[in-house]
């Protein structure tokens, strides 16, 4: 059966990352998750860029966060960008809103600045054998890692991307570039 990549399709760039995950290989299918059913009709998840408050607060209300967390125990695995990172994090500095607690990290959100401060460079990022470009959209960076957490890419001295077992956090947007490399490696993790 072909791996099934499903992406949080509740707010935010969800669209990108589906046609990226279709651009790393012909054997992968890609689903849209909405509800818990969706959910468990996949094998992988990512969670795109958004606004995490809102987000938060609907997988919340309507159980997917707990579904997500139960399929994370089973071993999925689960990438999130940008507002994904954020909602998988342990902690989220000053700041008391829903997640999902997935990773030991803590993160702060914003820190490179307001809507006007994003911006992109090059990244190096384990796992990929060339610079990725990396796209930072009000992008948080992750300040405290806890024991097993591995970190994958730093940008100027500051951890932009971090892996837990099966589960990935990035403060960049690779779905909004050209290059797949990102999502070949998530799809082979
Ligand atoms: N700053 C947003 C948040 O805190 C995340 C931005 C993004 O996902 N591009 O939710």
């Amino acid at each position: 059966m072909p791996e099934r990549i499903g992406v949080l399709a509740i707010q935010g760039d969800f669209e990108k990352h589906l046609d990226a995950v279709r651009r790393t290989s012909p054997g992968v299918e890609t689903r849209e998750v909405r509800t818990s059913e969706e959910l468990s009709a996949i094998d992988r998840l990512i969670i795109p860029g958004g606004e995490s408050t809102t987000v938060g607060l609907l997988l919340e209300r309507y159980g997917l966060g707990e579904a997500i967390c139960r399929r994370a125990q089973e071993g999925m695995p689960i990438w999130g960008t940008c507002m994904g990172m954020i909602l998988l994090a342990r902690e989220i500095e000053g700041r008391d809103q829903y997640r999902l607690g997935l990773l030991d990290i803590t993160v702060v959100r914003n820190a490179f600045g307001a809507q006007i401060h994003s911006f992109e460079d090059t990244v190096a990022f384990a796992g990929v054998d060339h610079p990725v470009t990396g796209v930072f959209i009000r992008a948080p960076v992750v300040c405290r890692v806890g024991d097993g957490v591995e970190v994958l890419s730093r940008y100027q001295d500051r951890i932009v991307a971090v892996r837990a077992g099966r589960v990935v956090g990035t403060s960049f947007h690779p779905e909004l570039t050209d290059d797949v490399s990102v999502h070949r490696w998530f799809v082979d993790l």
